[in-house]
């Protein structure tokens, strides 16, 4: 799902443009915000979207699974250390709201518990897995976690 700019919520920080691994994440010269200039390219790491301080990134889901008149929104929630994914189907019967962590560790520093990690086995290389995600994702201690089952609750947010 490639990510594009709400331009009204853009502050031009450029904090997407330095992460982004693809170099797609650009400024508008004219207006000084940012836009993805080639959603093609977009790896859909999403390190823009967990970066931008301003929740102005979105994405925009493929029509296979999610559509027309679907709706993803991202939220980042800096207080509670999450980045909480909606997802809501056109015929409104699938309503999730997803949750990941961020980390608020200051530019340029190690995410500490990744530090800490020792080096992936061959096994873990040979994973279809990407390192330690089943761990990162909480897949290993009871399945997908959702804002209810964390007792926690959306800000409320602007939405388009
Ligand atoms: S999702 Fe990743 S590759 Fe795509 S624009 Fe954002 S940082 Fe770049
Ligand atoms: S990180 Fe967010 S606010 Fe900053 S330039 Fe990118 S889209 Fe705009």
């Amino acid at each position: 799902m490639p990510t594009f700019v709400y331009m009204t919520r853009c502050d031009g920080c450029g904090q997407c443009v330095d992460i982004c691994p693809s170099d797609i994440m650009h400024m508008d010269s004219v207006v000084r915000r940012a836009y993805n200039i080639e959603p093609n390219m977009c790896w859909e790491c999403y390190s823009c979207v967990k970066a931008c301080p301003h929740n102005a990134i979105d994405v925009r889901g493929y029509a296979d699974f999610a559509p027309l008149g679907h709706s993803v929104r991202v939220q980042r929630d800096e207080e509670k250390g999450v980045i909480a994914w909606r997802i809501i189907f056109r015929n409104g019967e699938k309503d999730m709201t997803l949750l990941a962590p961020i980390t608020t560790k200051p530019w340029g520093q190690a995410i500490p518990q990744l530090a800490d990690e020792s080096e992936p086995s061959q096994e873990m290389r040979d994973s279809q897995h990407l390192f330690n995600e089943p761990k990162y994702i909480r897949l290993d201690d009871g399945g997908l976690h959702t804002l209810e089952s964390n007792g926690l609750k959306l800000k409320a947010g602007v939405y388009y």
